[in-house]
């Protein structure tokens, strides 16, 4: 049996950051940011979204390479989509984690995308001879699915920031540079209801920490307060052991990068700055960022977030 392919899986909530970090990762030598994987076989292939290298997906040189290796004799992308799609589904938790009816039509297609899935990642590696893929989909089942498939050698880090950052970003209007055939804005939910997600999203997430998978906590906030640590610290866990060569925020040999969905930083250029993004503590109320808290207690208090209102 051939060796199974080393994925870092970022699980969390979106808008915290995994964009941001994943630009900075792809600075480690043999660490391979692929951003949202598990969009890969649909809005990337499918509806060719750009690529984080400025070309449309069918067009990246790069992912074409990537997909001639892992299909050499084809790839029936909207049967594997569909099985993502069935795959990804809330109702499918107790099936993916526990096995529950995993038999059938349901197995088959856990199969497929799990065979495609394993042949894109060990594709990407043979492509660049990196060590390590960082796969941050974030999207919770997508990690479960990885667990119970078992067709990667997983690890896990679940990636947080303060509830009240996470909800007051969805709720502003940003355009989707990645979609370039027409004006489209990202996604926007209403405060309490990124605040549900976010506790659903961490919760699952957590599931992962069975004490049999490498699983690391990682702050958003902590990584923006010493960017060059934490740096370090996140690569040594993605590779299981410490970089060769030192590592710091913003250095190290930086090609264009080549990864799926994400946030619109992806496609801003070399421009890479840090700054903590803390707009939420004067546009929440008191109020606002009460109901937040209250809503989510439990993982605010765990991830050391200070349940009282925040000023800027
Ligand atoms: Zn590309």
């Amino acid at each position: 049996m051939t060796a199974k392919a080393p994925v870092l899986f970022v699980g969390g909530y979106g808008r915290s950051g995994s964009t941001l970090i994943d630009l900075a990762l792809a600075s480690v030598p043999g660490v391979v940011p692929v951003g949202e994987f598990r969009h890969l076989f649909g809005r990337a292939l499918g509806d060719n979204e750009l690529c984080s290298c400025g070309r449309p997906f069918r067009k990246c040189p790069f992912w074409a390479d990537v997909i001639a290796r892992a299909f050499p004799s084809g790839l029936d992308r909207g049967e594997v989509h569909e099985a993502m799609r069935a795959i990804n589904r809330v109702v499918s938790v107790p099936r993916i984690r526990y096995g529950f009816g995993a038999r059938g039509h349901f197995g088959r297609q856990m199969r497929t995308y799990g065979d495609a899935l394993a042949a894109a990642y060990q594709a990407v590696l043979d492509v660049t001879g990196g060590q390590v893929i960082v796969d941050s989909s974030k999207y919770p089942l997508h990690g479960l699915f990885l667990r119970a498939s078992e067709v990667v050698d997983l690890s896990v880090m679940l990636l947080v920031r303060d509830a009240r950052a996470v909800a007051y970003s969805w709720t502003r209007q940003r355009i989707r540079p990645e979609v370039h055939w027409e004006e489209q804005n990202m996604p926007q939910h209403s405060l309490l209801r990124s605040s549900a997600a976010w506790s659903a999203s961490n919760f699952l997430t957590g599931l992962l920490d069975d004490g049999s998978t490498p699983y690391r906590v990682q702050r958003y906030e902590d990584f923006v307060a010493d960017p060059d640590g934490q740096l370090e610290e996140i690569a040594a866990f993605a590779l299981g052991g410490r970089p060769k060569t030192p590592v710091a925020f913003g250095t190290g040999p930086r090609g264009p990068t080549h990864t799926v969905a994400g946030n619109p930083l992806r496609l801003a250029g070399d421009r890479l700055e840090v700054k903590a993004d803390v707009a939420w503590k004067t546009e929440l109320s008191a109020w606002q960022q009460a109901m937040i808290a209250v809503t989510s207690p439990i993982g605010m208090r765990r991830f050391g977030y200070p349940l009282a209102p925040q000023r800027g």
